[in-house]
């Protein structure tokens, strides 16, 4: 037999190789985790399928689901009469206990704060949207402000905020999820913030923060294209540039949880400054405010307290509509722009899908036939089409829909995280 390698090694020192997973990753979840999150995907589930599409004993599956409905976290659903076949009644089902929990999801933007509350199992109870002035605000003010967007979304659902389990926050800016920190964003005037913590203590409910954009990708995996798809990446045009990326079905952060700033990345050396301190940021060109900086000197008026960013972009688009090339190209370079930034999504990730969502994406000029064939330009030319590129503009309470997603993952993880006993 031939020997490979060196053969001086001391036994008692081996290292061993390959990559070391830690016993329970996101890949590898508890068991009753598992079952918990294949039922909330399925709706309605047997257990003889749950035990067949999760490849572990019947038995097994029928121990667990019965611990879950001890907790009342699932529960039994007869079939329809209708559902009689030749081959006998359909098995009872299992489905997520809707009453079991409620949850509030936020989205605090420049433009607006909305909010959600939905059941257990994802259904809508209430939402509300309240307009704001734009600009940061001081942490007591922001708080205030969410106070009072609760006690609204909870009047409206008809209940009161200690009734909900746990409340998703979505703010724009750089967010670290797990530490519940925001080290910037526009919405509030200092750095380095304990929002989650600080949330928490003054609305007296569990709350979870996170950005923006990784709830839109979070409410497109919970509850829209997503989620079938494994790999796909969701680019917001907003006040500024935000990407959220699902790898392997979850968000993909980044190993600081600040990862996937996209409005960030450079597309122009030295180029136009950005709201981040640096320059030549995609954001920079692409963003609103850097469309309402050309457009102030396109139509030659300064943005006033009586004239908001919002107006001054509707005119510009008015404008580029009714054939002004001075806002046509205004338009056009944004959208060159865009393209440069989505074509480095492809070439990087080779993702599935790229939804474009946000309020900006009502001008089509954005995403023109033009910025889509310097797209195909720019990207590795692999001879297999591009991925396909959906619009979504549906507004604000599809991020709010994600930060309540974002609360229904903790409620749930806390309660069949491992070392757990659910029925406590
Ligand atoms: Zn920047």
């Amino acid at each position: 037999m031939t020997q490979i390698g060196p053969t001086s090694e001391d036994p008692s020192r081996r290292k061993g190789v390959g990559p070391l997973i830690p016993p329970l990753t996101e890949a590898q979840r508890p068991l009753r985790q598992q079952i918990f999150e294949r039922i909330r995907a399925a709706g309605l589930i047997p257990r003889v399928t749950l035990a067949r599409e999760l490849d572990v004993s019947p038995a097994s599956v029928t121990t667990i689901c019965a611990e879950l409905i001890d907790a009342g976290l699932i529960e039994e659903v007869a079939p329809p009469r209708d559902a009689e076949t030749a081959r006998g009644r359909p098995a009872v089902a299992l489905g997520v206990r809707a009453g079991a929990h409620l949850v509030a999801g936020m989205k605090l933007s420049d433009r607006e704060h909305t909010a959600v509350i939905v059941d257990f199992a994802g259904n809508l109870i209430a939402d509300m949207a309240v307009p704001r002035q734009p600009g940061p605000m001081t942490l007591p003010d922001l708080l205030a402000a969410v106070e009072t967007l609760l006690a609204g979304v909870c009047a409206k659902a008809q209940i009161a905020p200690k009734d909900l389990s746990a409340i998703g926050i979505g703010v724009p800016g750089f967010v670290d999820v797990a530490l519940g920190i925001v080290h910037w964003s526009s919405v509030l005037h200092d750095r380095n913030v304990s929002l989650a913590a600080a949330a928490t203590a003054h609305l007296g409910v569990p709350v979870s923060i996170d950005n923006d954009a990784n709830l839109v990708a979070l409410a497109e995996l919970w509850f829209g294209a997503g989620r079938g798809l494994s790999n796909f990446a969701v680019v917001t045009i907003e006040h500024g540039v935000g990407m959220g990326f699902v790898m392997n079905h979850r968000i993909f952060r980044g190993s600081g949880r600040l990862g996937m700033e996209l409005g960030h990345t450079k597309v122009q050396l030295d180029g136009a400054l950005c709201r981040c301190g640096q320059r030549g940021c995609l954001e920079a060109y692409v963003a609103d405010y850097a469309l309402a900086r050309e457009a102030t000197t396109a139509l030659n008026r300064p943005i006033t307290d009586t004239l908001s960013i919002n107006a001054l972009l509707e005119s510009l688009y008015d404008h580029a509509k009714a054939g002004n090339t001075t806002a046509r190209s205004i338009f056009r370079r944004a959208g060159r722009y865009l393209a440069v930034g989505l074509s480095n999504v492809v070439n990087l990730f080779d993702p599935e899908l790229i939804i474009l969502s946000g309020e900006r994406m009502r001008y089509d000029y954005l995403y023109a036939a033009e910025t889509l064939a310097e797209m195909d330009n720019l990207s590795i030319n692999s001879g297999r089409p591009r991925p396909p590129i959906e619009i979504h503009a549906w507004g604000d309470l599809l991020w709010a829909h994600g930060a309540a997603a974002l609360a229904l993952s903790v409620v749930s993880e806390t309660l069949l995280s491992a070392n757990r006993d659910i029925a406590a």
